[in-house]
């Protein structure tokens, strides 16, 4: 039998930074509240995940978000080191330590001169969505609601994209609304990523990503990170909470995009700590339960190898510099 934690995870998305403040309970211990916690991830082999911050709509949040993850990460008893190259994330393996991928979720706090977006690449920040559902002045998120808006990237969003990507930050574009990820896809020239976002026609949200989209995404040689979220997941009421749906349903959106495109697409964006699960993935120490799930259901071990960590590690090659 494979042995299930051989697989390490890079995850694409987990909202632990901010969520951990509300809750009663500390990082370096294990806790039955919440997704992540520094003993999950050793149980669930996560090697590393893009800490998300949010929100970051002002100048100030932004400010508060990077002293709250600099204060969880720099901290010993919390086993993390921040990845900032490649070779970081071998490195965090050989001294037996979690890496930390300093993501912001959203770019409205960011200055018109993007001197916080410089700043932030040398504290490291590798991957950088624009918008949540918001509408800020560089682009457009999707409302979670039927009605979305019309507008896309304003033209200081596509300068920020030109510079974001010259500094070697990677682009995220899960939020988006549909006209801000297609100004995103005409002009960039390196791989974008979804993080955290799944098909939207197994799962008619607007948080997931059309066929097209998905296209796009694999013409760019990006990745897309399969969401956790209940809502995300329900192909039978796309938006509402089904504590009960199965491996079954995760691997419907797996295999709906490889369909579309090939195994370089699929990676993980568990939503964890940023959002409500079902039972089969109810923290991070679940992933070896995917695993199992998609090793007997047809898939192969340079599938998961890929899957787990393999096709987020490719982007982050061709697109940190
Ligand atoms: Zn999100």
């Amino acid at each position: 039998m494979t042995e299930l934690t051989k697989f390490p995870v890079i995850d694409g998305h987990m909202d632990t930074v901010t969520r951990i403040l509300k809750q009663n309970r500390v990082f370096s211990e294990f806790s039955e509240n919440g997704h992540y916690d520094l003993p999950r991830m050793k149980k669930g082999n996560v090697q590393a995940a893009l800490f998300a911050l949010f929100p970051l709509n002002t100048m100030n949040n932004v400010i508060n978000g990077l002293d709250l993850w600099f204060t969880l990460v720099s901290n010993p008893i919390n086993g993390l080191k921040q990845v900032k190259t490649i070779e970081d994330f071998d490195r965090i393996k050989d001294i037996g330590m979690k890496g930390a991928i300093l993501h912001f979720e959203g770019a409205g706090g960011i200055d018109d001169d993007f001197r916080i977006l410089r700043i932030g690449y040398h504290l490291g920040l590798r991957t950088m969505g624009l918008t949540w559902a918001n509408i800020n002045k560089f682009g457009t998120g999707a409302k979670f609601g039927t009605r979305q808006r019309k507008t896309g990237l304003t033209d200081k969003g596509r300068d920020l994209i030109a510079e974001a990507q010259s500094l070697g930050i990677t682009i995220d574009v899960s939020h988006l609304n549909d006209p801000s990820f297609w100004d995103v896809y005409e002009i960039t020239e390196r791989p974008i990523i979804a993080t955290h976002s799944n098909a939207r026609s197994i799962t008619n949200h607007p948080r997931n990503l059309t066929d097209d989209q998905i296209k796009a995404i694999h013409e760019k040689h990006g990745t897309i990170g399969i969401n956790f979220s209940m809502g995300f997941l329900n192909s039978e009421n796309p938006g509402k909470d089904n504590i009960d749906l199965g491996f079954d349903i995760i691997k419907n959106h797996i295999d709906h995009m490889i369909s579309l495109a090939d195994i370089n697409i699929v990676a993980m964006g568990s939503d964890f700590d940023g959002t409500s699960v079902p039972n089969c993935v109810k923290d991070c120490t679940t992933f070896p339960l995917l695993w199992d799930y998609l090793l007997k259901n047809g898939y192969s071990e340079q599938d998961i190898d890929k899957i787990s960590h393999g096709n987020l590690l490719r982007v982050f090659k061709e697109t940190w510099k």
